[in-house]
């Protein structure tokens, strides 16, 4: 089998980008693959051509050894744009060689380990006003166990893109100690901060709130430097969630080896595929971490990651967004949706999924920023 065509899809659902790739063989098999780093999407393609010049021709069974080319052929290895890419190359192999074998492509990675994909959600309602509880109680009564928030902020005279972070943690940290109160011990909350934080001011919002009261802190501060965790890690007892940024498992190292992080959230589409979520996951195990996958994009990066939940033994709860996101059934005619709070694991052949190429025919790439957040005085705060 020989690939003939990479094509890099640009997709609009439901006002946010996606980056669609597919790869096309000699043998009528094609494949779909998905890249993160969401909105820097012609850079993405600009990567794919690079590839896609050494790639034409090559036999698509060979996947590690074609991650091998991707990643260190030119010298200057990785990065997010180029992992971003391989990401969506893996994927899209994984599902050639699944369909070509008959298998599902968890199949490929070990089998199954579970009958289902557990999920957790996120409330929408920011936490600053009495909302957000009967938000909670509203998504404790659909079945959720695992809840995850957005940080609140007092109001901002009407001005969208203002983001104080002192501000921000009172009025979230006061609002979680109500949401813990209200629904007691046997739900697990967790809040998603965004790297919104210097160190200093994640250590004052964890010692806002009694221990006990959250079960993960995802992301409060940028993870550039691993010292900057170390030393907030020495603040606070709250577990900490990082990894969705990480583009290669060097990236995911000093979190994994010095103990900087508890939770994995490893994301498919920017780490390199199956290929090194595998690695990253079996590394994690040996450090009894378990993964929690970033999962934000579109339905193929939900195929992606409930093959990966699937075949890895040490794993928590993949990012279902389900209140924020539909995606459209034209463009996606088969897609995996959740059942209840969780996803089936399915027994189709490769990922499970398919894009309809007539369905987005004139559609090209959409410009669009995230916000460009400030603070009172003016200056750029973190988004
Ligand atoms: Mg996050």
């Amino acid at each position: 089998m020989k690939i003939t065509d990479i094509k890099s899809i640009h997709v609009w659902d439901d006002g946010k980008n996606l980056f669609i790739l597919k790869i096309e063989t000699d043998e009528g098999l094609y494949g779909w693959g998905e890249a993160g780093l969401s909105t820097r999407g012609l850079a993405i393609e600009g990567a794919v051509s690079h590839f896609r010049e050494f790639l034409i021709g090559a036999d698509p069974m060979k996947i590690g050894a074609l991650w091998q080319h991707m990643y260190r052929s030119q010298y200057f290895e990785g990065g997010r744009i180029l992992t971003a890419a391989i990401s969506a190359i893996d994927i899209a192999l994984h599902d050639i060689v699944g369909k070509k074998l008959g298998v599902p492509v968890y199949q490929l990675l070990g089998g199954a380990h579970r009958n289902f994909v557990p999920c957790f959600v996120t409330s929408e309602v920011p936490l600053q006003s009495p909302d957000v509880v009967s938000d909670t109680k509203r998504l404790v009564s659909n079945g959720w166990k695992v809840i995850r928030f957005v940080p609140g902020h007092p109001e901002t005279g009407g001005d969208p893109l203002l983001f104080e972070p002192r501000e921000s943690l009172h009025v979230t940290s006061q609002w979680l100690r109500e949401v813990r109160e209200t629904v007691g011990h046997e739900i697990v909350l967790g809040i998603d901060y965004h790297h919104r934080l210097s160190v200093a001011e994640a250590a004052s919002f964890c010692q806002k709130m009694p221990d006990g009261t959250l079960d993960f802190l995802e992301e409060p501060i940028r993870a550039e430097t691993p010292e900057a965790y170390e030393s907030l890690g020495r603040m606070t007892r709250i577990p900490f969630a990082i990894g969705e940024e990480f583009s290669s498992k060097w990236a995911f190292l000093p979190y994994i080896e010095r103990g900087l992080t508890n939770f994995a959230r490893l994301d498919i589409c920017n780490v390199g595929g199956f290929t090194e979520a595998m690695k990253v996951a079996g590394w994690c195990e040996a450090h009894y971490i378990d993964m929690m996958p970033h999962n934000p994009l579109g339905p193929v990066s939900t195929a992606a990651n409930i093959h990966f939940a699937a075949a890895v033994s040490n794993y928590a709860w993949l990012e279902d967004r389900v209140n924020e996101f539909t995606f459209s059934d034209k463009l996606f005619p088969v897609q995996y949706k959740l059942e209840g709070t969780r996803y089936r694991v399915p027994s189709e052949p490769g990922l499970g999924v398919e894009f309809d190429e007539e369905a987005n025919q004139g559609e090209s790439f959409r410009f669009s920023e995230r916000p460009h957040l400030h603070k009172n005085d003016g200056s750029l705060t973190n988004w």
